[in-house]
């Protein structure tokens, strides 16, 4: 289950795979709005809030405690607002492109992959690892996507996965280990044209780091865009992965103005500053 909030004061918004893990990122947003009640002196640190007065107060020295406090009572004012059963293609309408930063290969990206691909009939995933791609689907999604199409660098995609790529109607489209843009996107525009498959299709694209490591960032925004246009007339819902620490936040600045919705991903909790 997916719960989402909204913030009533800003463009804030979080989906969390829980209550707990929605309290967290909600109480620390609502704080920052809330920083002039939060005082500390030599002696304490108290608290009161703006919405209904309540007041808490600690010795200076549990100043954690406090604040961990005052963020729990905060959440408890904006609990009733979290709508559950969400999903983030709602906030895109259903189809559009997604940017996700997060760690590669952690647990924050992981169940970002996990809650994309579960939105659509069939996926797409361009990866440069398609074995732990797959078994993060055969692990992690309640069934497997009508079709899967894996287009990928890797020149064995299938060795040492323990899964049929028959009995899971996967298929295997390889790209050129050091190409050109433009090769990219027609093998990917080949791969969408081929597609037998006629329900929505979830696109998982991995190798954005490796394209802003040899390419400018001009050049990617460009390719970036036309990919969106194809993807839109599919109308897919895709989502970029973005390794904040290895891309530099001027990049992602720039590139953000290519995407639906941005979304940081942190553990359970998927956040954006911007959603419309
Ligand atoms: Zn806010
Ligand atoms: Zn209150």
């Amino acid at each position: 289950m997916v719960y989402r909030w909204r913030c009533r004061q800003c463009a804030f918004g979080c989906w969390a795979a829980s209550v707990d893990a929605a309290a967290g990122a909600i109480g620390t947003h609502l704080r920052g709005h809330a920083e002039s009640s939060l005082r500390r002196d030599d002696v304490g640190v108290v608290w009161q809030c703006p919405h209904c007065g309540t007041r808490g107060e600690t010795y200076a020295g549990d100043h954690d405690d406090a604040v961990e406090s005052f963020e729990t009572h905060l959440f408890g004012h904006a609990e009733s607002q979290l709508e559950a059963g969400a999903h983030i293609a709602d906030a895109v309408g259903g189809t559009g492109n997604v940017l996700v930063t997060a760690p590669a290969d952690g647990d924050a990206a992981a169940n970002a992959r996990t809650h994309f691909l579960a939105h659509g009939d069939d996926a797409m995933i361009v990866t440069a690892a398609p074995a732990a791609r797959l078994r993060l689907i055969d692990r992690t999604l309640p069934s497997w996507p009508a079709a899967t199409t894996l287009v990928t660098t890797a020149a064995e995609p299938l060795s040492g996965v323990d899964i049929d790529p028959e009995a899971k109607s996967i298929e295997v489209v390889s790209l050129d280990g050091r190409p050109d843009l433009s090769g990219v996107g027609e093998t990917l525009s080949r791969a969408i044209e081929s597609r037998q498959a006629t329900g929505t299709l979830s696109v998982e694209f991995d190798i954005l780091p490796a394209l802003l490591s040899r390419f400018e960032l001009r050049t990617v925004f460009r390719f970036l865009h036309l990919l969106s246009s194809r993807l839109d007339r599919e109308r897919a819902l895709a989502h970029y992965y973005l390794d904040p620490r290895r891309t530099q936040r001027a990049s992602s600045n720039v590139l953000e103005g290519v995407f639906d919705l941005a979304i940081r991903a942190d553990g359970a909790v998927f956040a954006a500053e911007s959603v419309r």
